[in-house]
């Protein structure tokens, strides 16, 4: 805090003039020094930095090569564990190979808060690194399950495909099954 000048100090404006020409030489310096600095800026959008690996971006449904299927088996816990009612769904059959035919997310009302993720047990939801979800449209707040799957359109339908399959073995398993047990 600037000081009050004891009343018997004369004002030199000499004095005052070098003071503050030496404040523009000490700003010049500033800007020389950082000139040579590495630049902690980058010219976005024609730049972009990579996003951290723990980045709470835009969700994605695990893609699982081996058994040509999301991983997402439609149990709700990611969606009971939503505190603002985000997540919906449509489940696939039943049983451990069952699956979802649809999974929509409305961004919108999201926290990003990683609650649904540490929530599912079956490996099946991330949050990813992609970050511009900004639109001047409402809708597009709106995430469907071939904008979230891994592989999109084509491999919600394998994924469908698969879960069927899976349901008709296990259909078709149940009779023999019974069949032993008599
Ligand atoms: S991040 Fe939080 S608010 Fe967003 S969908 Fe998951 S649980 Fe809901
Ligand atoms: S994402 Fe996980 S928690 Fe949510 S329905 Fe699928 S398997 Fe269950």
């Amino acid at each position: 805090m600037r000081t009050r000048q004891p009343a018997t100090e004369q004002y030199n404006p000499l004095a005052v003039f070098i003071e503050g020409l030496s404040t523009l030489f000490y700003g010049m310096l500033v800007t020389w020094r950082n000139f040579w600095r590495p630049k902690v800026t980058v010219r976005y959008p024609y730049q972009r930095k990579p996003m951290p690996p723990r980045y709470r971006g835009l969700f994605y449904l695990k893609w699982n090569e081996e058994k040509q299927r999301l991983n997402c088996v439609g149990c709700t816990l990611c969606a009971q564990a939503c505190p603002t009612d985000v997540i919906s769904m449509v489940k696939l059959g039943k049983g451990t190979n069952a699956g979802v035919s649809e999974f929509t997310m409305d961004l919108g009302r999201c926290l990003f808060c990683n609650l649904c993720v540490e929530a599912c047990p079956f490996d099946a939801i991330y949050m990813g690194p992609a970050y511009e979800l900004a639109s001047e449209r409402r809708d597009a707040a709106l995430f469907r399950i071939a904008d979230l799957a891994q592989g999109g359109e084509e491999a919600v339908r394998t994924n469908i495909e698969t879960v069927q399959r899976l349901m008709a073995e296990e259909e078709k398993a149940r009779p023999a099954a019974g069949g032993h047990a008599g």
